[in-house]
């Protein structure tokens, strides 16, 4: 999977990685509708990503404390984390359920549009809409678990 980038516009062409690709059957709303605020999204990566049981992400620690934030203390090396450390969603501002549209578009879908479209469908300027593309194509290239399940998920 790679993308070219002419002027504004954005192709990309998929690569299949993991699996058959279905035409795109899900839009933003569907997703909302899915998962209606931020914690409904960090729960749902929670159980895709430690079924449960939080894993510090720097010392893989189970031990840990709730903070604030959906974040948790880690009790063994006292660095605080949330389920997002260490994915294409560190630190983002953007709604994650923008994010998990973008995955759904660009692992399910062989399509090219330009970034102008994607960045007013998920009302982001097209420079957030190109590096959101670029961090989940690298998520894919690196065969990040986490992405693919969120994929997998979608496609149910
Ligand atoms: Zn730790």
């Amino acid at each position: 999977m790679y993308v070219i980038v002419n002027g504004s516009k954005v192709v990309i062409f998929y690569l299949n990685l993991f699996s058959i690709s279905l035409p795109l059957i899900m839009t933003i709303e569907d997703i909302y509708k899915k998962f209606p605020n931020e914690d409904s999204c960090i729960r749902f990566l929670e159980k895709l990503k430690w079924n449960g049981e939080p894993e510090c992400p720097y010392c893989l620690s189970n031990s840990q404390t709730p903070i604030k934030d959906n974040r948790y203390h880690c009790n063994t090396c006292n660095i605080s984390y949330r389920v997002t450390v260490n994915t294409a969603m560190h630190k983002t501002k953007v709604d994650l359920q923008k994010w998990f549209y973008l995955i759904h578009l660009i692992l399910g879908t062989n399509m090219s549009i330009s970034l102008r479209n994607l960045g007013n469908e998920l009302g982001v300027t097209k420079d957030t809409a190109l590096r959101m593309s670029n961090k989940i194509k690298e998520s894919v290239v690196k065969q990040d678990v986490l992405i693919q399940k969120i994929y997998n998920y979608e496609r149910e």
